[in-house]
C-alpha cells in the first residue's frame, strides 16, 4: 500500500521529537515538551492499539514505599539514592493530582499501610527504630509531620490474619490507572501532539538529516514496513528498551494482579503494602485487587510474555485465604500481568545516549509516582 501525500505530510510528517511508548513516561514527557513550546511538532509512536507495558496494567498505587521496602533500598543503594528516590516519587503524585485533578483520575487519600505477618516479623523495637529513623529523615520531604506510625489496633477491624503489626502512612493513596492514562492521553493529544499505535519501532539511525525510524505497520493487506524522521528520538519503552538498546541495565520483571468478586463487608479500604513491597493490595470498591509475589518465582517473572502463571496466581489466592479474607470464600473474576523495568538499581535511566537520542527508562515498581516528574527531567534535558 502507497502512502497519500496527504498523509506524508500530517500523519507521517517529519517530526522536532518522536517519542516512542505511549505509557506513563512517554506522555508526560510530550505534555512537558509541548508546554515549554507549543510549537515542537511531537509524535508518539507505540506498537500496542492502546499503551500496553506497564501504565494500564499497575494496580494503581499512588505511593512512595513502605517501611520495609524503604529500609532495604537504603541497605542496597545507600541512604541518599533512596531519599532521593522518595523525593522524586512524593512530587511526582503531587505534581500528577494538581496537573490533571483528583477527580479526573479517580485519585483517593485512601492511606497506606505495611502488613507485618507472623513469619517475617523482626520485632517491635526494630520496626520502631526503623520508623523513627525514617519520619525523621523524610520530613523535608513530606513536611513536619510524622509519615508511619504503628496502626496495629486496625488489624482486627480489617479482619486480617497472620499479622503481628501493621503501620500507616496517611501520605499514600490510590488512583485508576486507566483513568490516568485516558486522561493525559487526551491533554496531550488536545496539546497537539500525534499518537499512532500499533506502529512497532523495529530500529532506528542517525543521519546528517536528524534520526530515522523504522517501523511496521498493519494495513488492510497485512503489515507493512514504513519510516519516521525526526530531530531527536526519546525513547520511553521501559521494559521492552533493551530490544533498541541493548547496553542498556534493564531486565523485565513481570508483575501478576488478581481481582475478587464483590466481597460481603469488606472490612479494610486503602493501598496495602507487605514483604517489602513484594506484594500489594487494595480495595477497588468492595472487590480486592491484589498483586505481587514475584519474589516466589524470581527466574520465572523475568520475562516480556504477558501471560499469568500458575505459581503466581497459586500463591495470590493463598494469601487472600491465609492473611487476607481468612474466613470468606471469594471467586476472582479478573486476571493480568504486567511487565516493569527493573535493573540493578531502582533509580530511573534518563540519559542523552548519543546526539539527538535520549532515553528516560527503568521505572521499577514505581512508575506511577515517578512519571511526571521524569518527563519534566527529561523534557528539560532534551531542550538543553
Ligand atoms: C503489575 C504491576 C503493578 C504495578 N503497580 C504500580 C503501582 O501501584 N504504583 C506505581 O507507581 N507503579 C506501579 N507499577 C509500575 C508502573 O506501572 C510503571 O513503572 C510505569 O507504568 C512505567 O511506565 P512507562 O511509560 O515507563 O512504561 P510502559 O507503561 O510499560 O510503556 C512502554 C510502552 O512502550 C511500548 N513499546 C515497547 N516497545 C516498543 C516498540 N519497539 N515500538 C513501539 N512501542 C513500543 C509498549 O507498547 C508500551 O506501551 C506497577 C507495574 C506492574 C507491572
Amino acid at each position: 500500500m502507497q502512502i497519500s501525500v496527504w498523509e506524508k505530510e500530517s500523519f507521517f510528517a517529519p517530526a522536532d521529537v518522536i517519542i516512542l511508548g505511549s505509557g506513563l513516561v512517554g506522555l508526560w514527557c510530550a505534555w512537558h515538551l509541548k508546554k515549554a513550546n507549543p510549537r515542537t511538532r511531537i509524535t508518539i509512536l507505540d506498537r500496542g492499539i492502546i499503551p500496553t507495558g506497564a501504565s494500564t496494567r499497575n494496580a494503581g498505587f499512588a505511593c512512595f514505599g513502605s517501611v520495609t521496602e524503604l529500609i532495604a533500598d537504603r541497605d542496597k543503594s545507600g541512604e541518599d539514592r533512596m531519599l532521593q528516590l522518595v523525593d522524586m516519587r512524593f512530587r511526582g503524585l503531587q505534581r500528577t493530582r494538581k496537573i490533571l485533578g483528583e477527580k479526573a483520575i479517580g485519585f483517593q487519600w485512601s492511606k497506606g499501610y505495611e502488613l507485618i505477618a507472623h513469619h517475617n516479623d523482626p520485632g517491635q523495637t526494630c520496626l520502631q527504630e526503623h520508623i523513627d529513623w525514617l519520619n525523621e529523615k523524610l520530613a523535608p520531604i513530606v513536611g513536619s509531620s510524622p509519615t508511619y506510625k504503628f496502626a496495629s489496633k486496625k488489624i482486627k477491624q480489617f479482619g486480617f490474619s497472620n499479622t503481628n503489626h501493621l503501620i500507616e502512612n496517611k501520605f499514600e493513596g490510590h488512583l485508576h490507572s486507566g483513568m490516568l492514562c485516558q486522561q493525559l492521553l487526551q491533554r496531550v493529544q488536545a496539546l497537539g501532539v500525534t499518537v499512532l499505535n500499533a506502529t512497532t519501532v523495529t530500529h532506528f539511525e542517525k543521519g546528517p538529516e536528524g534520526v530515522k525510524l523504522h517501523a511496521n505497520i498493519p494495513t488492510p493487506y497485512g503489515q507493512q514496513d514504513i519510516s519516521f524522521h525526526t530531530q531527536q528520538l526519546l525513547i520511553c519503552t521501559n521494559a521492552f528498551a533493551r530490544d533498541l538498546l541493548p547496553q542498556l541495565d534493564i531486565v523485565p520483571a513481570r508483575g501478576q494482579i488478581i481481582v475478587t468478586a464483590p466481597i460481603n463487608n469488606l472490612r479494610f479500604k486503602g493501598s496495602f503494602h507487605y514483604d517489602e513491597g513484594f506484594y500489594y493490595f487494595r480495595d477497588l470498591g468492595d472487590r480486592i485487587l491484589l498483586g505481587g509475589a514475584r519474589n516466589k518465582a524470581f527466574e520465572e517473572e523475568t520475562t516480556t510474555d504477558m501471560d499469568i502463571s500458575n505459581t503466581i496466581q497459586h500463591e495470590l489466592e493463598s494469601f487472600l485465604k491465609t492473611i487476607l479474607i481468612p474466613d470468606q470464600p471469594f471467586t476472582i473474576t479478573d486476571r493480568w500481568s504486567g511487565i516493569m523495568g527493573m535493573g540493578s538499581e531502582k533509580m530511573p535511566i534518563i540519559e542523552e545516549l548519543s546526539s539527538g537520542v535520549f532515553c528516560a527508562v527503568r521505572m521499577s515498581g514505581m512508575g506511577v509516582a515517578l512519571s511526571a516528574l521524569v518527563g519534566e527531567e527529561v523534557a528539560n534535558k532534551m531542550q538543553g
